[in-house]
């Protein structure tokens, strides 16, 4: 398929993913009458029955994406919430070791503003400052660890920049002074290989629209033997074995559970093709100069490109594109306050280049025929915008 005439090539797939047409067909089958509609926790009922069977085997499902038993994962309402229940979860849980806690200033809102929540509580955290391409080391960990630290909580593969952390390295550290430690890997899931039997992690968590699912799930994984005890952060009817009251919405969760599944027979195909995407992208703008890789060239997933553009606004780069071409600067989660990114920052770029920053993430729909056309367009525009700035008085980005 070539890109559509009159929407631009979507270039956001870091942000949401369109829901997988398999995907949707299996939902719709859980919905009207006819479908499978009932409340899976209806005992009484073959309706509650059917349901409950489409939530196990789902669970079931994404459980075998990462190699995990099916009964350690949590189904949430997506990532934020599997990130507020693993972090506030255990700090206020009757077992947490103590009152401190340790994590990076380039996490995801939903872990920052988690941990912001406790801090004001009177709880203590450590905010790590990656290395320059983005990289938390366990090195860094290691010295921050205290004999009151109570959870350590990093991202695997980090939404801006899509490079990965050291998960492994990590929980070698945190296993041996016996920290739990979360991952948010809503990037990694059904990007990279996750293999929780291998992995000495206790708390991970994963969204549904960053993988082709839908929006509005999620699930929490919580390793059975580490005998940690959550405080659960929504109270109600007992459903997910006391962790997360609320009527399981069997569309979603089936949803989520398709999805891994598909994922799970493309993962390696995926990988060497959007690596092939990513190559064909770079070389596309590579007649352009000033341009500077955010990140690390090796060591990211595929799909994600994060680009400064010397001379140009970012914002205004995007605008200019936005007919073409969509894709978001880097600062997209707080877009409302134009504030540059806090990962950019995080990682030791000045305000200018951050806001001269964009992000291109590709995605399983994503076409050579769009990446072609989308780093035309950039080329053209980038060189437009700069050749109209270089006659301006505030000539440069910001
Ligand atoms: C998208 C994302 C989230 C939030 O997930 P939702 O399901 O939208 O709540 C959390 N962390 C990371 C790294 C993400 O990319």
């Amino acid at each position: 398929m070539t890109h559509t005439a009159h929407m631009p090539v979507y270039l956001d797939n870091a942000a949401t993913t369109p829901v997988d047409p398999d995907v949707a067909a299996a939902m719709a089958a859980c919905l009207t009458m006819d479908g499978v509609f009932g409340n899976p926790a209806s005992r009484s009922h073959l309706y509650g029955w059917d349901a409950e069977e489409r939530v196990e085997q789902a669970r079931v499902e994404v459980s075998e994406l990462i190699n995990c038993d099916p009964r350690e994962l949590v189904w949430t309402s997506g990532a934020t919430e599997s990130d507020n229940l693993a972090i506030k979860g255990v700090l206020l849980g009757p077992r947490a070791r103590g009152r401190h806690l340790i994590t990076s200033r380039i996490e995801h809102k939903a872990v920052i503003d988690s941990c912001r929540w406790l801090e004001k509580q009177g709880f203590e955290v450590t905010w790590l400052t990656p290395q320059a391409n983005g990289a938390v080391t366990a090195d860094a960990v290691a010295e921050a660890l205290r004999s009151d630290t109570a959870l350590v909580s990093l991202m695997s593969v980090n939404n801006e920049l899509g490079v990965f952390t050291d998960i492994e390295a990590i929980a070698a550290v945190t296993r041996a002074a016996d920290v739990p430690l979360h991952v948010d890997a809503a990037q990694a899931l059904a990007k990279v290989p996750i293999d929780l039997a291998a992995l000495p992690v206790e708390l991970m968590s994963f969204s549904g629209h960053k993988i082709y699912g839908p929006k509005g799930i999620g699930a929490l994984y919580v390793r059975r033997d580490a005998g940690l005890a959550l405080e659960p952060q929504m109270h109600g009817g007992g459903h997910e074995r006391g962790l997360r009251s609320g009527t399981l919405p069997t569309h979603q969760i089936v949803g989520m559970g398709r999805a891994c599944a598909l994922a799970a027979e493309i993962l390696d195909a995926e990988i060497a093709r959007l690596r092939e995407l990513r190559q064909r992208f770079l070389a596309g703008i590579s007649g352009l100069d000033e341009v500077r890789l955010n990140g690390d060239a090796e060591r990211g997933v595929p799909g994600i490109v994060n680009l400064a553009f010397g001379r140009v606004d970012g914002e205004a780069l995007i605008l200019a594109l936005a007919a073409d071409v969509a894709c978001s600067t880097a600062s997209a989660c707080t877009s409302a306050t134009i504030e540059p990114s806090h990962v950019l920052r995080g990682i030791g770029l000045s305000d200018d280049l951050a806001h001269a920053s964009i992000r291109f993430s590709m995605g399983r729909f994503t076409t050579a025929d769009e990446v072609n056309y989308a780093a035309g367009r950039v080329v053209e525009t980038v060189t437009r915008l700069r050749a109209s700035f270089a006659g301006s008085p505030r000539r440069g980005a910001r």
